[in-house]
């Protein structure tokens, strides 16, 4: 998880933010887990995208949640 993430410049924890497309939800494409029967084949899948926003600095960050 990205919880406890701090940011590397301010060493402050980052905060949750909203992110927006205006075209649905933005979502990172990854291959499959390599011990998945679907990575065999090549198959990918979709992964939830969390930004984080450090309050001191802006510096926003995306972690690719499972
Ligand atoms: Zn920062």
């Amino acid at each position: 998880m990205a919880d406890d993430a701090r940011c590397p410049d301010c060493d402050v924890p980052f905060e949750a933010a909203d992110l927006f497309t205006g075209k649905g939800e933005l979502k990172v494409r990854t291959e499959a887990e390599s011990d998945d029967v679907l990575a065999a084949v090549g198959v990918t899948k979709a992964l939830e995208v969390e930004p984080r926003r450090c309050p001191e600095c802006g510096l926003v960050r995306f972690y690719a949640e499972e």
